[in-house]
């Protein structure tokens, strides 16, 4: 073995626990040592059932069963209502973990921790969703979301289904086309029209306990990637009190909670893919070193241009975090066209920077990388990242984005 091989032998591939959760401990919430314990309990058991649940299209049991036990559903919670009060990039973070040992929980609780933001953000002035989110904390209750409807793929700012009114309680009958993890949550989120009357863009948002709904299965989950997600389609049948409702516009939540939060914690996810990926590659190209006694195998500039994305991608939603926390609350920053262009662009080239990184790592690694059989296997990881720019089309996105492409010129200098 040459010098050069055996210092790479030596260096480790993990670095150490996450400055966010340094964050966390800076906020009280509990010591970075153990939380960054508590989320690698939980990456463990994700990593070691991660096969089984790609293969079988099955929920990620274990993995979701370990961060009940870890208290990790209700991290994102304020403290004010029992939660931990864990910030955007803790959030991310764990997001990344998870990531890279199992796409499917990474984005199973990605979705789910979106969910909880939208509450504790626009749900904090009603006892019902106050009341909520200490039971998410004090239960680790698992909520889902229904945006998807019809045949209207990702056009989520408009529904179908109104909410129909009797008195203090609301009914909904909703073709929910994709519900991930619909039957083992413990509560979906949905949107709906506000009432019979309205219009398709005039939208709540309601949460509904599994006590207060039906799912009727109209739609399996056989796809190419992100398989433990369970993302069936069902008719949701539901009957709740009217308080369920959050008490703000959906229009608001959207702008300013629900679509930056899900883009930033989906792109987080992506980026955990992307990393373990990289990891596969780097260690076929040390392997090959090995054996060539220090010799670089042909495809190894790919490894490079894989790690070159990578930083580029992990850049990229380190500084969309940082936005949206220096916006904080503000109103009128959240809901500004700059900043609602960052954040959906960000979920598009977040995702093409993702895709392009593993497939950079698949190429590293050659046939090694394409089979499924091989400690070098990226098939996974290629086949869960493509789900990312399909998850609200960036088709869909880039043409929303048409009008605010041709008003805004480029900024006069490179900091603004
Ligand atoms: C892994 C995974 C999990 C999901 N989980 C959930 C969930 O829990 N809850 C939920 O509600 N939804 C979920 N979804 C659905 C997701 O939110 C989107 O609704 C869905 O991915 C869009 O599906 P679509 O491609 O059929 O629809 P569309 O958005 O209609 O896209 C269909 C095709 O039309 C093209 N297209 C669409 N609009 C335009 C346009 N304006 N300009 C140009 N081309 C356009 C697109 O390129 C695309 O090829 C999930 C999706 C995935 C992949």
């Amino acid at each position: 073995m040459t010098t050069q091989t055996a210092k790479l032998q030596r260096r480790t591939v993990s670095r150490g626990p996450a400055r966010g959760l340094l964050i966390a401990e800076a906020r009280g919430a509990a010591g970075a040592e153990s939380v960054a314990a508590r989320i690698e309990k939980v990456a463990a058991t994700a990593s070691a059932h991660a096969a089984a649940v790609d293969r079988e299209a099955r929920f990620p049991i274990e993995a979701m069963a370990a961060a009940r036990a870890e208290r990790l559903l209700g991290i994102g919670v304020p403290r004010e209502f029992d939660g931990e009060g864990a910030g955007i990039a803790d959030l991310a973070d764990i997001c990344y973990a998870l990531g890279r040992v199992c796409a499917s929980t990474a984005l199973i609780y990605a979705m789910h921790q979106t969910k909880v933001a939208c509450i504790a953000r626009h749900g904090r002035a009603s006892a019902w969703h106050q009341s909520l989110l200490r039971r998410i904390c004090s239960e680790q209750m698992l909520l889902a979301s229904s945006t998807t409807e019809g045949e209207r793929g990702g056009d989520i700012r408009n529904s179908a289904a109104a909410v129909e009114r009797h008195g203090d309680r609301i009914s909904l009958e909703r073709n929910a086309t994709v519900i991930s993890y619909g039957e083992a949550a413990d509560g979906i989120v949905t949107t709906a029209r506000r009432s019979a009357e309205a219009a398709n863009a005039d939208q709540v948002l309601v949460v509904l306990l599994k006590q207060d709904y039906r799912l009727e299965r109209q739609i399996a989950w056989d796809a190419l990637g992100m398989r433990g997600t369970c993302s069936a389609g069902f008719k949701l049948i539901a009957s709740a009190a009217a308080e369920q409702i959050v008490p703000a516009r959906y229009e608001e939540i959207h702008a300013r909670t629900m679509m930056p939060v899900a883009h930033l914690l989906w792109s987080s996810a992506w980026t955990g893919i992307a990393a373990a990926a990289v990891d596969r590659a780097r260690a076929f190209v040390r392997r090959a070193m090995q054996r060539a006694d220090g010799a670089l195998p042909p495809a190894a500039a790919h490894l490079t241009r894989a790690n070159a994305s990578l930083q580029t991608l992990r850049a990229l939603v380190a500084s969309a975090l940082r936005r949206f926390e220096t916006a904080a609350e503000d109103a009128a920053i959240l809901e500004s066209v700059d900043f609602q262009t960052a954040m959906n662009l960000h979920k598009v080239n977040a995702s093409e920077l993702a895709v392009a990184t593993v497939m950079d790592a698949m190429q590293t690694c050659g046939l090694s990388g394409y089979r499924n059989d091989s400690e070098f296997s990226v098939g996974r990881h290629l086949r869960d990242i493509l789900s990312s720019p399909v998850m609200i089309s960036n088709d869909r996105v880039l043409a929303n984005l048409l009008v605010p492409s041709l008003l805004n010129g480029a900024p006069a200098s490179l900091r603004d």
